[in-house]
């Protein structure tokens, strides 16, 4: 299936399978904000808790927080939000549509990059087995030839940013003839910073309202109440504070559905460590992060590193995990070390001390903190667009099939009475209410059973389980399992350990 068409299904198939729906879609929606529905909010849960088991349940140094979204305006000129928060636009004059500059520079190397997975493809079936992959992009021309251009078209894109140089971000676009995708036109504006967050007012009455915003991400509700934490919990460097919650920033663009959104939820964890341990903790991050996701089994391959170039203005190194999403390879993650720069900030802004005593060293110290922030609706799109596969079957017959991580399912079993007669849906009702103690189940005794398996691989549901007249016999039941449509005949009794084995937390997260 063509990229573009495998990203239209996952959109379509999110709305009809009750997961992810239009914001206000009556009122004909709103741009970029979206509702998670029935199955949404579940499988939005269960990512949200198997990242928060992870972060803080498995690591006794990392506590958690509840920020408010709110927070006192000078939170955001002391972060550098107020002056730097923004987002390079660009206007085509012929289309009157609003792009980032920095993007559309960015997918114009996508474009190369895709050329050069086309060239691997083409050498992978000339050479077969020997094959080395490694080999051939480093030492064939044209593959070269095409990741020169992508790097030095970044590096440059990278300084411009850097020295706020928008004339020469202009340039490039200009030099590399990039057009407007939708219409082809190379009309374009001057490129201006466009400031990304939302402004409201606390207050009843026009003269006492305060102007607020809402937070455009969570990291800073953890560096106002670093101390606070540190000293009620008695933490010891290096520790954690992690925290997820909703974030608000009025993107340029954001067609992407809900990859880019103007109302999302992140999941933060700040570490604050000791001055000149950050490089360690840096790579140590890295790589807990990385095999975090590696846990949930979606593929090795679908992941990379991406390190900055062009560094925010409060961090000193910085990487994004990638995931390939159907529009290909885009931040899901992002690791960085943010230095003391935000404590800093905030010391100076409210001129209150915000350091540490270190008791082994008899010395005080403004910490230092290492970052991971990942989108919690990033996280869903790539599970979601991940599991949804179309399946040829031996009977030249296909099924929609959402394979999503058993853990993270938002229905762990469906159970099925083979006929709506016979005493059958009483034992099936008896079933549910024994498993909904442990696990979220549903009942399902419409249609033809073939109909109702088909229904649950494309619901994600990883086991059904059917009552037949054999149940009334000797209480077995048969249990299919959703991705190798396996069954088997098993006892009721044992239905609990069976289901439980594979969508137990800890089966999944001891693969870290
Ligand atoms: P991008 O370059 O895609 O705009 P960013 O570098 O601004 O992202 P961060 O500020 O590092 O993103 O935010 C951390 C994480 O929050 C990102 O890795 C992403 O998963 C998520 N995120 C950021 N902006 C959005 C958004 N508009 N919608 C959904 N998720 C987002």
């Amino acid at each position: 299936m063509a990229n573009e068409d495998q990203f239209k299904k996952v959109i379509s198939h999110a709305k009809e399978y009750g997961y992810v729906f239009q914001s206000s879609e009556i009122y004909d929606g709103l741009s970029a904000v979206y509702d998670y529905a029935q199955n949404g909010v579940e499988l939005k849960k269960n990512i949200r808790d198997y990242w928060w088991k992870a972060m803080v349940q498995m690591h006794d140094n990392i506590v958690g927080l509840d920020a408010a979204i709110f927070m006192h305006p000078t939170t955001w000129k002391a972060s550098g939000h107020v002056d730097a928060f923004s987002d390079p636009l660009i206007d085509n004059k012929d289309s009157k549509k609003r792009y980032r500059a920095d993007v559309l520079v960015e997918d114009y190397c996508a474009k190369i990059e895709a050329k050069i997975e086309k060239e691997v493809k083409k050498a992978e079936k000339r050479f077969g087995e020997a094959f080395n992959k490694q080999e051939f992009v480093s030492t064939n021309g044209r593959v070269v030839g095409y990741q020169e251009k992508i790097d030095s078209i970044l590096k440059r894109l990278g300084q411009s940013l850097e020295k706020e140089d928008l004339a020469d971000v202009k340039a490039l676009i200009e030099e590399l003839e990039i057009a407007d995708p939708l219409t082809g036109s190379r009309n374009w504006t001057d490129v201006k910073q466009f400031n990304l967050m939302f402004g409201t007012k606390l207050g009843a009455s026009a003269e006492s309202a305060m102007d607020l915003y809402l937070r455009p991400e969570t990291a800073q509700g953890i560096f106002v109440n670093f101390l606070n934490v540190q000293k009620t919990g008695r933490m010891k460097i290096p520790f954690g504070i992690a925290q997820t919650g909703k974030a608000f920033r009025n993107e340029i663009v954001a067609r992407q559905f809900i990859f880019r959104m103007r109302e999302f939820e992140q999941m933060e964890m700040q570490f604050f460590i000791k001055p000149g341990t950050q490089k360690e903790w840096f790579e140590h991050w890295k790589e807990t992060r990385m095999k975090w996701h590696l846990s949930l089994g979606m593929g090795e391959d679908n992941y990379r590193f991406h390190d900055h170039e062009k560094l925010a203005h409060y961090a000193d190194a910085a990487t994004d995990i990638e995931f390939k999403f159907p529009f290909g390879f885009k931040e899901l993650e992002g690791i960085h070390s943010r230095t003391d720069f935000d404590l800093k900030q905030h010391e100076e802004f409210s001129g209150k001390k915000l350091q540490y005593f270190d008791h082994e060293d008899n010395a005080s110290y403004t910490p230092y903190v290492l970052e991971t922030s990942i989108g919690l609706d990033r996280m869903f799109l790539a599970v979601f667009s991940n599991a949804l596969v179309e399946e040829e079957l031996e009977n030249n017959t296909t099924r929609t099939v959402l394979k999503l991580p058993a853990v993270l399912a938002p229905i762990k079993a469906a159970i099925l009475p083979l006929v709506k007669k016979d005493g059958l849906p009483e034992v099936a009702q008896k079933i549910v209410e024994d498993l909904k103690w442990d696990f979220n189940v549903t009942y399902d005794e419409k249609d033809a059973v073939g109909r109702r398996y088909r229904r649950q691989d494309a619901n994600g549901t990883p086991f059904c389980i059917t009552v037949d007249h054999d149940t009334l016999e000797d209480n077995t039941v048969t249990i299919r399992h959703r991705d190798t449509m396996e069954q088997k005949r098993v006892k009721i009794e044992d239905l609990k350990d069976i289901i439980k084995a594979e969508v137990d937390v800890k089966h999944w997260l001891q693969k870290m």
